[in-house]
């Protein structure tokens, strides 16, 4: 779990981020939180097993308890790494569905925080990561565009020290892979 909240800082895009910090605040997320977050960390490499022990640590330290999880949570984890059900072997969601489809309403952290939050929220969120104002306001101009994708690598070359990121950004997972690729991680 530690190493997971610095790779957060590290490597995750922002809504991941989002996600993790979300979870380890309130020791929960809704559902489409946990899809959207836990089908990312399976693009990471983390197996079922470890799945099952991340969201199990988090949410026992809020409301749910153990058996809850395991009666509650643990079917739908087993059922998004093809062990339940109709067995399909869900794949991580890719920026587009994320900016595309199911917008989180109140109390939800899954979306992309450059096409769902608030402009103002999301240049606090920016300035709170140090984030260089020229940057923010290049973000902001990118997010006013709706070029939000644009926005995320402006994001990832301002976090990472690079010109040019030298791809085009369309997943949360290549964000993350080209991020270790860059960090030598
Ligand atoms: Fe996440 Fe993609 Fe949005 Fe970046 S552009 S924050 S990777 S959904």
């Amino acid at each position: 779990l530690e190493q997971i909240d610095a790779l957060s800082v590290k490597s995750f895009p922002l809504c991941m981020r989002q996600l993790h910090k979300a979870l380890r605040d309130n020791h929960h997320l809704r559902h489409g939180g946990r899809m959207q977050y836990g089908l990312f960390l399976k693009g990471i490499g983390l197996t079922l097993e470890q799945a099952l022990e991340f969201w199990k640590k988090e949410f026992i330290r809020g409301k749910v308890d153990a058996d809850k999880f395991d009666k509650g949570y643990a079917y739908s984890i087993r059922h998004s790494y093809g062990k339940e059900g109709k067995r399909t072997d869900y794949t991580p969601y890719s920026c587009m569905k994320i900016i595309m489809s199911n917008p989180p309403s109140q109390g939800d952290y899954h979306g992309c925080p450059f096409r769902h939050s608030d402009p103002e929220l999301l240049k606090q969120k920016l300035q709170s990561y140090k984030i260089p104002p020229s940057g923010i306001t290049q973000i902001l101009e990118l997010v006013k565009g709706m070029h939000y994708q644009l926005a995320c690598q402006k994001y990832f070359e301002l976090t990472h020290d690079v010109d040019d990121v030298g791809f085009s950004l369309n997943h949360p997972n290549q964000y993350f892979a080209e991020s270790q690729r860059q960090l030598g991680g």
